[in-house]
């Protein structure tokens, strides 16, 4: 007798999401990547195998029951779908746009081990999307809140000091579970790295508005232009009343590469580079007031999402050129791979394995050179990452009208300096515990990048959901 052969379901591959042609879009600053339709969202859904031991949620940091949306969208449940998410994640249509899915969810998803992982991102960038323009066709009243606006009437009040991710996400749970909020944000917009970090062809400013209004449904209330350590100090916050205080002012303030030229005209740092153009709308000057900063050939230093998002966004403003250098090889980017890719598809160049060692002027003190070190990789060093090592005696010349400095960030000091009694770690990053938030002040709670160090926006929403949850604890609610 012959036993009946398993029948093995055909894997089938990923749905493309629709996106602007390469060079087109290095030409604007409309979003690159256009969203699913509600079919590619079905099609792409019903790969999900629905596991019974669902791995991909071991890889979110603020685990959402993936299984569950992606069950709901296998059965047309928009609602459903939504709800789901919204019950762990604050910032869906930000997070299916920017967080790194391919080392997190989509990292762990059982289908990447047999060829591509479910595209988890995609379809929680469809449901955020999907939901906010069916709310707004019904009653564009509404539209923005998608949920019921809660009364807050419970005597919890938290300040969360910092409008970043992580005040954001912490701000929400409270609001949803009744506490009454308000959120201090120094700048005059609130969404931190989100809108003055990360360009619109990337994640449109109008998306972030419409999930900060969603919580202003919630009840919480926000204070723009309020910088804690200036405007005002932490302990006045427990004067005025407030419960316990969240803070989440990111690590914000750019590291430079302390090599001679630094301070040249044409040598900015990435922060100041993005935020002219995101905050400052100086790619519209001179509707505007930002003057735009200058074009010609620019050198981007460093191989981050920063770097890439300097990049592009020099493209975008009218570059002649755009060269990248980065001092390890490409394989060791810590660019989510998506970007590093749409960055050479729109005509960026990468050097690998070069490092700057001047910035060279004229006699008016413009940047019109860069010199780099060539590199080789060495031995691994501690963050298991391979050193890269110096090729005694050569150095390249490169010739730029405009350098931009990608190599990271360090604590804003600003609220750190005015409250000296709350303890710092040896990097400077404030002491918290990693599961509350805790700190060592009484009620004073702290996540995302100012405890962490620059990390991801997911990451630092993960933060604030935990300190939101351990706040609620503390006081009963
Ligand atoms: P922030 O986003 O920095 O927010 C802190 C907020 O606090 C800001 O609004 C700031 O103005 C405010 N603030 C500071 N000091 C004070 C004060 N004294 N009083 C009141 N308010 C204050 N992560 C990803 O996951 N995917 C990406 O693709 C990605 N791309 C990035 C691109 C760029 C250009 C940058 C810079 C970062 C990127 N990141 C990305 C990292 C991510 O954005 C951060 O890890 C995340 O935003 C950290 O959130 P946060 O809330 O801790 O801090
Ligand atoms: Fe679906 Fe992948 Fe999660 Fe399994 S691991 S439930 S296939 S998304």
């Amino acid at each position: 007798m012959t036993r009946p052969q398993k029948t093995k379901k055909k894997i089938l591959p990923r749905v493309a999401m629709p996106e602007q042609p390469a060079l087109e879009r290095a030409c604007n600053f409309e979003e690159v990547t256009l969203g699913y339709t509600a079919e590619l969202a079905r099609q792409e859904a019903m790969r999900c195998l629905q596991c019974k031991r669902p791995l991909c949620r071991d890889g979110c940091p603020v685990e959402i029951d993936i299984k569950a949306f992606i069950g709901c969208l296998q059965e047309d449940d928009l609602d459903g779908a939504h709800a789901v998410i919204r019950d762990y994640n604050s910032l869906p249509a930000v997070c299916g746009r920017v967080c790194p899915q391919e080392s997190q969810c989509e990292g762990k998803c059982v289908l990447s081990a047999k060829g591509e992982p479910v595209a988890i991102g995609r379809l929680e960038r469809y449901v955020a999307d999907a939901f906010a323009a069916r709310q707004e066709a019904d009653d564009p009243c509404t539209a923005l809140t998608g949920a019921p606006v809660c009364a807050s009437d419970k005597p919890l009040r938290v300040a969360c000091v910092g409008g970043g991710p992580a005040g954001l996400s912490c701000a929400g749970h409270l609001a949803a579970q009744g506490a009454r909020v308000t959120v201090f944000e120094a700048l005059h917009e609130v969404g931190g790295v989100l809108v003055y970090g990360i360009p619109g062809f990337r994640l449109p400013k109008d998306v972030v508005r419409r999930e900060v209004e969603a919580m202003r449904g919630l009840g919480v209330v926000f204070r723009t232009n309020w910088v804690g350590g200036c405007t005002f100090e932490l302990s006045e916050l427990f004067d005025q009343g407030f419960d316990a205080v969240f803070i989440g002012v990111g690590a914000g303030l750019p590291r430079f590469l302390n090599v001679p030229g630094e301070n040249l005209l044409g040598v900015f740092s990435a922060n100041e580079y993005l935020t002219r153009v995101n905050l400052g709308r100086a790619n519209a000057f001179p509707a505007y007031d930002t003057p735009p900063p200058p074009t010609g050939r620019v050198v981007v230093v460093g191989g981050g999402n920063v770097a890439m998002d300097a990049a592009r966004t020099a493209l975008r403003l009218g570059a002649e050129k755009v060269t990248i250098l980065y001092r390890r090889t490409e394989a060791e980017m810590p660019a989510r791979v998506e970007e590093v890719h749409h960055a050479k598809a729109e005509g960026v160049e990468i050097h690998c394995l070069c490092s700057p060692v001047s910035f060279n002027g004229d006699q008016g003190q413009h940047l019109v050179s860069v010199s780099a070190q060539l590199m080789e990789l060495g031995e691994p060093d501690e963050s298991g990452r391979c050193r890269p090592v110096c090729l005694e005696g050569q150095v390249t010349e490169i010739p730029a009208d405009t350098a931009i400095i990608a190599v990271g960030t360090q604590p804003n000091p600003v609220l750190l300096r005015a409250t000296p009694d709350l303890p710092l770690n040896r990097w400077g990053y404030i002491e918290a515990d990693p599961e509350t938030g805790e700190t060592a002040l009484p009620n004073v709670f702290a996540g995302g990048d100012i405890v962490t160090g620059a990390a991801t926006v997911i990451s630092a929403m993960g933060a604030g959901r935990r300190a939101a949850k351990a706040i609620l604890e503390r006081f009963g609610s």
